[in-house]
């Protein structure tokens, strides 16, 4: 629903109020240590105004004085710093095997990790399970905390903090952000795994690109969207589905119904089925003795150049590269990020995404884009729920 009404004279000041103090932290954040000065001269906002911010910051514990800065002619300017341990941020990774969850400090420090093993719980055992993985936690929180963000695969309605759909953990409108809400005393935010994915990659990656697409290979294939350092949910939170985008006419039925989806050609679970054909077809290869076949074996064989490995991970980058194409083609970002375990295969695989992917776009947005692996560490989607909590909780992100 729109809104009717002009906000009231106090709305507005209290706005701007939020708006200024946000600003002066997200510059302290940035510059590492700063001087009231400088962050009146950065902010463009008054001296005085700057400081009753400072204060309030300082009696919270968010910021310290951390030292002196060079004089310019009299007394040294004394230096702000953002407290890195001075709230603890909860994450947590919902995957298809285990339940992740981490303490996560305001620079994105990882504190204390904790994983609970899925096996095969849904519904409300599925919802249980979560709450155990955040009691844990709690019991090794050593500063307050800021607030808690949650990422999962499916359907994700962000903004009512609803699981419009979990096929894997049974969730159907499960309204999660306030079942944690009522539970747990501070802010919760919820998202799609691979939408706080490439969030992660935006906030903490070494690029300052303001929009990318993040592949997240598994054994499905999700993808999140950032536009304009944003990301972009769509109008049902469905953006990104790149895994059930159609590459194959008339190729394999696909778990959600339809054919010729980019998870039955190209997913880690899609090439391990191949590799499985191919060994029962060649009992002499080197595939074929292992069973039953893992990823690391496909890996491992690629690695000491089995022609049968290396050209089913070739032809998945291939059919990656298709869809890649066409998000280039619509969307013009010129950051095209791949995550998971296929990025230990090198150049094997991104090297197939990137030739098939130059082969169908406009010569001149294939010059513009780049294609690479993943350039923060592993636990992205942690690192997203941070940064979701960091950029809704003080507005640093
Ligand atoms: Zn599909």
């Amino acid at each position: 629903m729109k809104r009717s009404q002009a906000p009231t004279k106090k709305a507005t000041r209290q706005h701007t109020k939020q708006h200024n103090a946000r600003l002066v932290l997200k510059t302290i954040y940035d510059a590492g240590d700063v001087s009231r000065a400088d962050l009146a001269r950065l902010t463009g906002l008054t001296r005085a105004t700057v400081s009753n911010i400072v204060a309030g910051y300082l009696d919270k514990g968010i910021v310290a004085e951390t030292g002196v800065g060079p004089s310019i002619g009299g007394k040294p300017p004394i230096l702000l710093s953002m407290v890195p341990n001075a709230r603890q941020l909860i994450c947590l990774d919902l995957g298809s095997e285990q339940f992740t969850g981490a303490l996560v400090n305001l620079r994105g420090h990882f504190e204390q990790q904790i994983s609970l093993p899925v096996n095969g719980r849904t519904a409300q055992a599925a919802l249980d399970l979560v709450y155990e993985l955040v009691d844990q936690l709690l019991s090794h929180v050593t500063a307050p905390v800021l607030g808690m963000a949650l990422g999962s695969p499916g359907l994700i309605d962000a903004d009512a903090g609803l699981v419009k759909q979990s096929v894997n953990l049974d969730w159907h409108d499960l309204p999660l952000q306030q079942l944690l809400a009522d539970r747990y005393a501070f802010p919760v935010h919820i998202a799609n795994d691979s939408h706080l994915a490439a969030l992660a990659e935006y906030s903490y990656g070494n690029d300052d690109t303001r929009n990318l697409v993040l592949i997240k290979m598994g054994q499905g294939i999700g993808s999140g969207i950032v536009l304009n350092g944003r990301i972009f949910y769509g109008e049902g939170f469905g953006a990104g589905e790149i895994g059930h985008v159609s590459v194959v006419a008339d190729g394999e039925q696909c778990s959600c119904g339809n054919v010729g989806c980019l998870e039955t050609v190209a997913s880690v679970r899609a090439m391990l089925r191949q590799v499985e054909m191919a060994a029962s077809q060649n009992p002499d290869s080197l595939l074929a003795t292992n069973s039953p076949i893992t990823w690391e074996i496909l890996r491992q064989a690629c690695q000491q150049g089995d022609a049968t490995a290396q050209q089913i991970v070739t032809q998945a980058g291939d059919f990656l590269g298709l869809a890649v194409a066409n998000l280039v083609g619509i969307l013009n970002v010129n950051r095209i990020v791949i995550a998971g375990d296929v990025a230990q295969t090198g150049d094997l695989f991104i090297g197939a995404v990137k030739n098939s992917m130059n082969r169908r776009v406009l010569p001149k947005l294939a010059v513009d884009t780049a294609v690479q692996y993943a350039t923060t560490e592993s636990n992205l989607v942690l690192l997203g729920a941070s940064a979701l909590i960091l950029s809704q909780g003080l507005g640093v992100i």
